[in-house]
């Protein structure tokens, strides 16, 4: 036997069983941003490394340890399977010109790589949904994206989540804010971890997203950014606060909440369950204003977010909300030349009436291929044999409840299933 190959260690296959729940909730999705009218942009996974570096950050987590690169050995090309999405839809913005004609909502779904511990809720290959504005100063858009998340998470019966706020300010607050981090890390250096003394004097904002449980004492007592924050950026999050106040969204500030993208700025806000053990994030984002400019484009606003699919759907489960799914509405079984000819015929004949069948294929007795209609979940079998197929005709059995088979015309089965 030939050595088994299997999927790589993080990348999971989505079975016929599952994907039923993702198609569910892509649908829902898509539903839901063509109601507050964002729209569709696809990018492609592979993009130059460049790219993430120079959105992400040297010095963050995704990009020192988790990025999947590669030279491409035709050309040479330094090339990353995309960390997330928001570095992708910045360079196509830009490339193409897209704010040009004004802001534009836009937002992407599809798989993103991080070379992570593997554990529940957090793989190598994850799904996310990612929403951008683009061009918008705020603070209304941010409110916006958060208010709108409120409403999925209705229609996916989702409860429970938290939504944590905060700021980081601009560019000046940030500064003073870093200067105020070192010194105090400095006097702290013996509690620091390795990533974070390495971190220290490059990338000290880095530090207080730490996930290590040692070092969340010493985080907790560091100064934090509100304290030190610009007067433009108080006002602009104390609107999105009001905002989302007169729209009945509960939030608390986490003055603790940096995110691990370089880019942000401003507003950064988590959606965050106690439901899914150590993964509690579901959803986060915030205001990146200088990312256009920092990629090559025309200074321009921005604010976004991306939810984990994975982390969401699980969520859903938690919450009890089980998607069924659907089953066709009949299984043909046929015995017999004819009976084959008019199985055909009647299989498309249904389906342009909008039914779901499957004909049986392969050969079979009547007993074997009605086990075979049963074990499908079907609601109904079509039974054609030779007779009923010269008469232009077939029976129609429940399969499901008990009562007696008939033998009608193809035209009246529409019917009789859906009365
Ligand atoms: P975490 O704090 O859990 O590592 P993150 O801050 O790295 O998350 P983002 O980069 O903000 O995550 O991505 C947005 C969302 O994508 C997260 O809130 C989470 O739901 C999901 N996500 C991120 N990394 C993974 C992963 N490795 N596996 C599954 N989902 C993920
Ligand atoms: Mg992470």
């Amino acid at each position: 036997m030939a050595k088994i190959i299997k999927a790589i260690r993080g990348m999971n296959d989505i079975l016929p069983d599952a994907a039923h729940q993702w198609h569910f909730f892509e649908q829902t999705v898509q539903d839901w941003l063509a109601m507050y009218g964002y729209r569709n942009i696809r990018t492609p996974i592979v993009e130059q490394s460049d790219l993430f570096v120079r959105s992400i950050g040297e010095v963050t987590d995704i990009v020192e340890k988790e990025m999947y690169c590669f030279v491409d050995h035709l050309n040479n090309d330094s090339l990353a399977l995309r960390p997330e999405g928001t570095a992708s839809c910045v360079r196509a913005v830009i490339e193409h010109n897209l704010l040009y004609g004004g802001p534009q909502r836009l937002y992407y779904c599809g798989p993103m790589f991080r070379h992570e511990r593997p554990q529940k809720g957090r793989y190598r290959q994850f799904h996310q949904v990612g929403v951008e504005a683009l061009g918008f100063s705020g603070p209304d858009i941010d409110a916006e994206l958060m208010i709108m998340c409120a409403r999925l998470w209705q229609m996916l019966g989702i409860t429970g989540l938290r939504l944590e706020i905060s700021t980081l300010g601009n560019a000046d607050s940030r500064a003073l804010h870093r200067a105020r981090l070192i010194n105090y890390f400095e006097k702290h250096t013996g509690a620091l971890d390795e990533d974070a003394s390495r971190r220290l004097h490059v990338n000290p904002l880095r530090i207080l997203d730490s996930k290590n449980p040692q070092m969340q004492s010493i985080i907790e007592g560091a100064p934090k950014l509100v304290d030190d924050l610009d007067e433009e950026s108080r006002l602009h999050f104390e609107s999105v606060q009001q905002i989302l106040r007169a729209r009945g969204v509960s939030f608390e500030i986490n003055p603790r909440l940096v995110r691990g993208l370089d880019y942000y700025n401003r507003t950064v806000f988590e959606w965050v369950t106690d439901k899914l053990g150590a993964q509690s994030a579901v959803c986060a984002g915030g205001r990146y204003d200088g990312l256009i400019e920092q990629v090559g484009g025309k200074p321009a606003p921005a604010c976004g977010f991306a939810m984990g699919v994975e982390r969401l759907l699980a969520l859903m489960q938690e919450c009890g909300q089980a998607i069924t799914q659907p089953v066709p509405d009949i299984y043909i079984v046929h015995q017999g030349v004819h009976a084959a000819e008019y199985a055909w015929k009647a299989a498309e004949y249904l389906r342009d009436a909008d039914c779901r069948v499957i004909l049986h294929c392969g050969s079979g007795s009547f007993k074997a291929q009605m086990k075979k209609a049963d074990a499908s979940g079907a609601r109904y079998a079509l039974i054609i044999g030779d007779d009923e197929a010269l008469a232009q005709q077939v029976t129609l059995k429940s399969l499901r409840e008990f009562t007696d088979q008939a033998r009608v015309d193809l035209s009246t089965v529409c019917e009789l299933i859906q009365a």
